[in-house]
């Protein structure tokens, strides 16, 4: 696994800056947002430093699956969307939330402040008043024509 010196998340994977630890193996960290969006906002990070999502490796697993500790995991640990579920889950048990979002800001473009890769669990209530992204009015043509391009890329 390869940390940052300077990294704050690396700091924190390597214990040397205090946080609220939700989930913890081998590979994931999950610990709560020290400026919550609303109550409960959980982080979810791979432990290896990677910039943003399009850095990450192809599969945490993967990655590791030379390292001798790792063969004992259980999938469940080692599969993503499923340990996001779980602590979604329990983010949502915890504070009696309607939903949540589950959101990832990739570049600074985007609002990605701190640049080791995480999901951002946070929950929501009916009328808690906070508002999603605006939606746009587009054309027939310019939906097909930004489908062909992106699908030229696959
Ligand atoms: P982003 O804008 O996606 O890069 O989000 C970074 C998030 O990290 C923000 O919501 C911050 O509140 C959060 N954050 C920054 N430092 C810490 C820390 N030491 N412990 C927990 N969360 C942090
Ligand atoms: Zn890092």
């Amino acid at each position: 696994m390869s940390l940052e010196k300077d990294c704050i998340f690396c700091k924190i994977v390597r214990g040397e800056i205090p946080t609220n630890r939700i989930y913890e193996d081998k590979e994931f960290l999950a610990f709560l947002d020290i400026k919550p969006i609303s109550k409960g906002h959980t982080l979810v990070i791979p432990k290896h430093h990677c910039k943003n999502l399009l850095d990450f490796p192809k599969s945490a697993s993967e990655k590791l699956a030379g390292s001798e500790n790792l063969r004992f995991l259980k999938a469940e640990e080692t599969d993503l969307l499923e340990l996001i579920k779980k602590v979604a889950s329990a983010v949502v048990k915890a504070t009696n939330a309607d939903g949540f979002n589950l959101g990832m800001n990739n570049g600074k473009a985007a609002g990605q402040v701190i640049h080791h890769a995480h999901f951002h669990i946070i929950p929501r209530f009916d009328n808690d008043g906070l508002h999603n992204w605006p939606n746009k009015d587009t054309s027939k043509e310019e939906l097909e024509q930004v489908q062909k391009k992106i699908v030229s890329f696959l």
